[in-house]
């Protein structure tokens, strides 16, 4: 090799070492630990919350626990009852990405009164809050994100290990025993929402929303094999089980996509795109596409970030089924593009 060409290809090995820093450097966002940290009174709140929060946190871990023994002793409970569990997951999954969050949340798209009472209803059976808490918890997230007065930052308890993980329980579900969630301020977030008379009336019948989440399994369970070990296992694989699984995709959403994974936009968080919930959570784990354009109803905004979410609107908006759905132009993408 002459001395020229050695020249050549040190000089860009240099400058692929330099462009592969510059992009590192980017990636890092612009945001550091908050030394305020959480608000010292977040934790006093009433008791009946406390409870009821364990129950929701607790109650289906226990059913996840109960459904494991018995497919140990009774062996595999059949197909049925795992498709009532998928089944039930993609419907209520999707009521939470697609109703909650997307549409009423932030308005990525609109749509019939009786789809978004469909899509809302979907949402209320996932058992993760009524809609207009889900949505005021939600759009103060947004507001905050990472920063003092988030509610579910995984980055406000310090930044040893412990303060790390004690921060991923708080994001993951720790929060739930919050004033945030125990006293969201509904005028201040969703004074769009608590003007819409038929969301009210859903919202105020949030209880049938949670006992009809356990009832319809378990009577399809019984009524499937006309048995009470039917119903029983429709309670548990088509209920609890269920609600577990969309439970913790959702939180991880929370936890861990405020900490793992790439950040491809600049946003003023820690928001990360992290390929294994972007696939389990129908699109949501592309969260820091979602953070830099939160009113974009397209989350895997990347050509290979797979978004069923997003499919599924994009078909409503073929069929006529939705309208004034909201898109970041190519432009705007490229000008917060990271890499
Ligand atoms: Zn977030
Ligand atoms: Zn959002």
């Amino acid at each position: 090799m002459t001395n020229g060409q050695e020249n050549t290809s040190t000089s860009q090995k240099e400058a692929k070492r330099t462009s592969r820093q510059a992009r590192r450097a980017r990636q890092r966002p612009k945001w550091e630990f908050d030394p305020a940290g959480l608000e010292p009174d977040l934790y006093d709140i009433p008791w009946g919350h406390r409870v009821a929060m364990l129950a929701v946190v607790g109650l289906p871990m226990v059913g996840l626990v109960i459904a494991i023994i018995c497919l140990w002793q009774y062996g595999w409970m059949g197909w049925p009852f795992l498709a009532m569990l998928i089944g039930g997951w993609l419907l209520t999954g999707m009521g939470i990405t697609i109703g909650f969050h997307r549409l009423l949340t932030h308005n990525s798209f609109a749509t019939f009164r009786p789809i978004r009472a469909f899509w809302t209803i979907a949402g209320a059976l996932a058992i993760e809050g009524s809609p207009l808490v889900w949505c005021a918890v939600h759009r103060r997230h947004h507001e905050k994100s990472d920063h003092q007065g988030d509610p579910h930052s995984p980055l406000l308890h310090g930044s040893s290990i412990l303060g790390m993980f004690k921060g991923l329980v708080h994001a993951h579900f720790g929060w739930l025993f919050t004033k945030y969630s125990a006293q969201p301020n509904l005028l201040r977030y969703v004074p769009d929402l608590v003007n819409d008379r038929l969301l009210i009336s859903m919202d105020r019948a949030y209880y049938i929303w949670i006992l009809l989440s356990l009832a319809i399994p378990t009577a399809i369970g019984a009524a499937i094999t006309q048995s009470w070990y039917g119903a029983a296992m429709g309670f548990l694989w088509g209920g609890a089980v269920r609600i577990f699984v969309t439970h913790h995709i959702t939180w991880s959403i929370n936890s861990i996509c405020h900490v793992f994974g790439k950040r491809h936009f600049h946003t003023t968080d820690n928001s990360r795109n992290n390929s294994v919930f972007g696939i389990l959570a129908m699109g949501e784990g592309w969260h820091n596409n979602h953070h830099a354009f939160p009113t974009s109803a397209r989350h895997g905004l990347l050509w290979w970030q797979f978004d069923l979410s997003w499919i599924v609107i994009r078909a409503m908006e073929k069929l006529g089924l939705a309208w004034d759905v909201v898109l970041p132009s190519r432009r705007v993408l490229e000008k917060r593009r990271l890499y």
